[in-house]
């Protein structure tokens, strides 16, 4: 491998190969611009930490998603052999911290079986807290604040779940609230971590907090990870939150550590990061070496330029970066402006036809993104590409979320020991196969009767289908319950049995009721009569989730020998180590990539599209109050100087994502008819490095500044972007359009909001 390891460094430039190569002892920090190799960088630091002899398992490496983690065991794998690469611990924190609780749970009161509480559980545990608080009121214990008791039921859980997120971003305690005189927040709080002790359960956030405990308050778990943890190298490091950086500083203190990152794309600060952790590290490690790289080797000059001069109008930059490039100017960025969602669809896949030239191979749409600032934008271009037959991925869409992964996810949890209530209710849910009111009537009576009995809902469940309650069931409903009962009971036989992950996951899906196979895009979730995402058809749902099965495998048992053993054998500690991964993906809102076609268009938010690149990107419903994002969906104006400068750095990140061309979209009306004005950003980008398309309104909007009149060449390289190429045997782009135009007055008129409902009863109409 050193011959393979000296051509790895001699395509780094010498600035990057410096420090790629520099003493392993000294921390060190990279800071650059976009696209100027840092993640390359440290992939070459990884390769020397492994040359100076350090072994791979002894290395963590800390990425931001999974999709980031895979890339780079990828990367290093191509020079030191996959086996070795396989032994570095390239993990996200989440990930990373988990394994680390799960290892010394007793420590934290739990068992190491404990249960992960995503969005929902926490929900749960909130109201359950709140509802203590009132007992406690109701006792006479007096509280401060009282103003909320009005807010309505809802609001106040939503309001709690958020202030519990954030008191654990921050780390702080029930204690530190009530010192401050917030009794009521502190008691809330309290009693919401007492709910998740008392259940055996932690939450995402406390992955990181639980992380900080066992290495500060126990010598024997510091010891241990200072052995294990002899270099750490963490990529994104922008991204790091308060109690991320607090618990890094602790691990490498007396360890080799390498920081990657850029503050002008920081961009999770609802999540609590914030680019003052470079600050931190610059004091907390003063003997550390700080290395800039200027040279972007990702973009065209005139990509490069435009996005420079857009993050400059930030003031609280810490430093002014160089950024330069070597790259030819390429072509101008286009500007357009449509008259609805539905024109910026079509003009999107005019373009993507015209770029992707069709060759024998048929077209590539591997090297195009399109970008949005919400998930929500992106639907419409699912639908469009779907009736187009154009491939397309999609990021960071809530894939563990749905509905159909929920229910195969809870059946295989209720054949875990100790599963608590919320798996084995959501069971109920999926298998028992009346409608509506009656499956609630059930599942209440259910919990009825365990609130009256003081017992687990199973239990319950289990005493009023064999009879030894009185119910006021009907037969056929007893039937139904005890059909669920013994169903749930031969999948816990099955891993009793050791049977492998994923034959448990496959049977676990074959329980599902009929409705749940519904063809695609009509399929209708009984549970509240709305549509269940278009692409949720359970077959190719479920090839998903076994596809993360052995991804699963293949990271989870480094030994080969060890993953034969486990794919014929599984057992309960297995299966549960699988649940935690599909937990922490859904964190992490990540999708195997696996499922990803290499050929395919990739939609994306903005958030998700961080560390990637394409040869052209696409922005869509570049709008000011789209980007920047200026009202919280309950309608408050969150308009402060440091939200829009987080929303320009978001701007800036989607810009800095295009390698050759980059296309800036607009609407005028939005699908509530709405008037849209373009984002203020494209006032910021130097004017003679747009090309404003259609309309004298986009130019009378956009450009308030004087007009540049540099020449920038035409496109370059071998590429056919921004060559308009017609083809003869293409048929028109638009009938599906058409038809989506007209299903959205449909839409409009009878008030529904799903346009995929539409173009079911079109398609329908259609057949016959
Ligand atoms: P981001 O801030 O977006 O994460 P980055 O700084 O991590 O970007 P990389 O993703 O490492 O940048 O590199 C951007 C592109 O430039 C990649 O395609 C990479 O292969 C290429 N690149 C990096 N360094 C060099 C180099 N020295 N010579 C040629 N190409 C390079
Ligand atoms: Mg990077």
């Amino acid at each position: 491998a050193p011959k393979k390891y000296y051509e790895y460094l001699h395509s780094l430039n010498d600035r990057q190969r410096e420090a790629a190569c520099s003493d392993v002892a000294v921390p060190l920090m990279i800071v650059a611009g976009p696209g100027s190799g840092k993640t390359s960088t440290m992939v070459g630091r990884v390769l020397t930490l492994l040359k100076e002899g350090i072994p791979p398992s002894n290395i963590l490496a800390m990425t931001f998603t999974t999709a980031a983690a895979s890339e780079m065991r990828d990367r290093i794998g191509k020079v030191v052999g996959k086996a070795v690469a396989k032994e570095i611990a390239i993990s996200t924190f989440h990930s990373f911290c988990l394994q680390l609780c799960r290892t010394h749970a007793e420590k934290l009161g739990r068992t190491s079986e404990f249960i992960i509480y995503g969005h929902g559980q926490q929900r749960r545990a909130v109201i359950e807290a709140e509802r203590l608080l009132e007992n406690d009121k109701r006792s006479g214990a007096e509280y401060t604040n009282d103003e909320d008791i009005k807010t309505s039921f809802k609001d106040k859980a939503k309001k709690w779940q958020k202030f519990i997120a954030q008191a654990k971003a921050s780390g702080r305690t029930p204690e530190e609230y009530e010192k401050k005189g917030d009794l009521t927040g502190g008691s809330v709080l309290r009693h919401y971590n007492e709910i998740l002790r008392s259940c055996n359960a932690l939450d995402y956030h406390d992955f990181i907090n639980s992380s900080i405990t066992l290495l500060t308050k126990f010598p024997e778990v510091y010891k241990e990870c200072q052995d294990m943890w002899q270099a750490i190298v963490v990529d994104e490091f922008q991204d790091t939150s308060a109690m991320q950086y607090c618990l890094l500083k602790i691990l490498a203190s007396h360890n080799h550590i390498t920081i990657v990152g850029d503050e002008d794309q920081s961009i999770f600060s609802f999540n609590g990061a914030d680019a003052s952790g470079f600050d931190s590290f610059r004091r907390d490690f003063p003997n550390h070496k700080e290395i800039r790289l200027s040279k972007n080797y990702r973009s065209t000059r005139a990509i490069v330029e435009a996005a420079t001069a857009l993050i400059h109008n930030n003031t609280k930059r810490h430093h002014h970066k160089l950024v330069e490039t070597d790259n030819p100017s390429g072509c101008k960025i286009t500007v357009k402006e449509c008259h609805s969602e539905d024109s910026q669809c079509a003009f999107v896949i005019d373009k993507i036809i015209e770029t992707t030239s069709s060759s024998a191979e048929g077209r590539n749409f591997g090297n195009i993104a399109v970008l949005y600032r919400r998930q929500i934008t992106g639907k419409a271009f699912q639908v469009a590409f779907r009736n187009r037959k154009i491939p397309f991925n999609i990021h960071g869409v809530a894939f563990y979320r749905k509905k159909v992964i929920k229910a195969i996810m809870a059946i295989v949890r209720t054949s875990l020991p100790d599963c608590d209530d919320g798996p084995w209710r959501q069971a109920f849910k999926a298998l028992l196969p009346s409608d509506k009111e009656e499956k609630k009537k059930i599942i209440d009576h259910i919990e009825k009767i365990a609130l009256a009995r003081k017992c687990s809902f199973i239990s319950a469940a289990t005493d009023i289908f064999s009879a030894k309650v009185s119910g006021t069931f009907k037969r056929a409903q007893i039937t139904q319950g005890r059909k669920v009962l013994s169903t749930l009971d031969s999948l816990s036989k099955f891993v009793e049995r050791e049977q492998s992950v994923s034959v448990i996951i496959s049977s676990a899906g074959d329980m599902l009721p009929q409705r749940y196979l519904l063809e695609k895009r009509a399929v209708v979730d009984v549970d509240n009569g709305k549509l269940l995402n278009e692409d949720s058809d359970i077959r190719s749902v479920l090839q998903f989730l076994m596809d993360d099965v052995s991804d699963f495998l293949s990271t989870h048992f480094s030994s080969s020998m060890e993953r034969g053993k486990t794919e014929e054998k599984g057992c309960a500690s297995t299966l549960q180590a699988f649940v935690d991964y599909i937990s922490l993906r859904e964190a992490e809102n990540f999708r195997s990539r696996k499922e990803e076609n290499k050929n395919s268009i990739t939609l994306t938010t903005i958030h998700q599209s961080k560390g990637l690149e394409w040869d052209v990107v696409f922005i869509v419903q570049a709008n000011d109050s789209e980007i920047p994002l200026l009202h919280e969906y309950n309608g408050t104006v969150k308009q402060s100087g440091s939200t829009l400068e987080e929303e320009r750095r978001l701007f800036y990140v989607a810009m800095t994502r295009a390698r050759k061309k980059l296309y800036i979209l607009h609407v005028t009306v939005d699908s509530n008819r709405q008037l849209m004005q373009p984002s203020r950003f494209l006032r910021e980008i130097p004017v003679h490095l747009l090309e404003v398309q259609e309309g004298e309104e986009t130019i009378r909007k956009i450009p308030e500044q004087p007009s540049g009149d540099v020449p920038i060449d035409g496109p370059e390289g071998n590429t056919s972007i921004g060559k308009p190429i017609m083809e003869q045997n293409e048929t028109s782009p638009y009938p599906e359009l058409a038809q989506s135009c007209l299903a959205n007055d449909f839409l409009r008129r009878f008030d529904i909001d799903d346009r995929s409902v539409v173009s079911h009863i079109f398609h329908q109409w259609g057949k016959k």
